[in-house]
């Protein structure tokens, strides 16, 4: 029998280490979609128009950008320039980029920075209690916490110089086809403690956290990118599997959940 969400807000997935893979969720409104009872199965997910911005909770024909309205893209402290740049938080100031009581609470909390395997080496800033979340949402197989600073910050700081050695994005190409760096870990990883400079040694973690992650993807998937842009758009096939944000299909396809978030999809399947 053929099982229909209707159209609902889609916010990225919830996923958790498990074997033999990661475990995925994909709330679509008040739903939690169980992404891994899924696989091998042929879905139709669709975008029949609106959405809903994930700040001011407002529904719109079309969202700006990074699942927010324009006004709230421009405005919001969700969408300030500290969030995708650590290094540009001012909180430790007293000074505001967009509203100081969020960015108070936000940027002032212990942060970690961690080297990543997700189809490359790559390193990573994310706020301590969002440890686990952030590595897995890039795809990750392998972390491992480098330092754990005060604020943002300081982190930014430590990113910034391991940016002269590591790359901060991940090649979502590579990290779905499944390529590993476990030979080379272990000595990026001394590598990267090296490289933190002297003034940021005090927040170095010398044997930091390490965490793995097994896939439901299998390796050597090719992938070709697909979005639903156009109200109407339709995406039909077989899920063959999960990794990081991604729903990988049957025909090579895939596609970003993350960048679809506020979208009202429906899925029947
Ligand atoms: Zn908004």
């Amino acid at each position: 029998m053929p099982y229909t969400w209707s159209a609902a807000p889609v916010r990225k997935m919830i996923l958790s280490v498990s074997q033999p893979a990661v475990r995925a969720w994909m709330p679509l409104g008040r739903h939690l979609v169980d992404v891994n009872a899924l696989i091998g199965k042929p879905l139709r997910l669709s975008w029949p128009g609106m959405a809903e911005c994930q700040s001011c909770g407002g529904v719109f024909s079309e969202l700006h950008a990074q699942g927010f309205c324009r006004r709230c893209f421009f405005e919001s402290p969700l969408a300030g320039a500290s969030i995708v740049r650590p290094e540009l938080s001012t909180a430790h100031l007293g000074k505001a980029d967009r509203d100081l009581d969020f960015e108070r609470a936000y940027q002032l909390q212990p942060h970690t920075v961690y080297l990543a395997d997700s189809g490359g080496i790559k390193v990573g800033v994310t706020r301590t209690r969002q440890q686990v979340t952030r590595w897995l949402d890039q795809g990750a197989t392998r972390a491992k916490v480098l330092a754990i600073t005060e604020n943002r910050y300081e982190a930014g700081l430590i990113e910034v110089a391991l940016k002269a050695h590591f790359s901060d994005k991940t090649d979502w190409r590579k990290m779905l086809a499944g390529l590993e760096f476990d030979a080379e870990f272990a000595a990026a990883v001394d590598r990267a403690l090296g490289a933190i400079p002297s003034e940021l040694q005090r927040f170095a973690v010398a044997d930091g956290t390490e965490h793995r992650a097994t896939w439901s993807l299998a390796p050597g998937f090719a992938a070709k990118s697909v979005k639903l842009s156009q109200p109407g758009d339709v995406l039909e096939g077989v899920l063959i599997g999960q990794r990081g944000q991604y729903l990988g299909f049957a025909d090579g396809r895939a596609l970003n959940v993350r960048s679809h978030e506020g979208l009202f999809l429906s899925l029947l399947c």
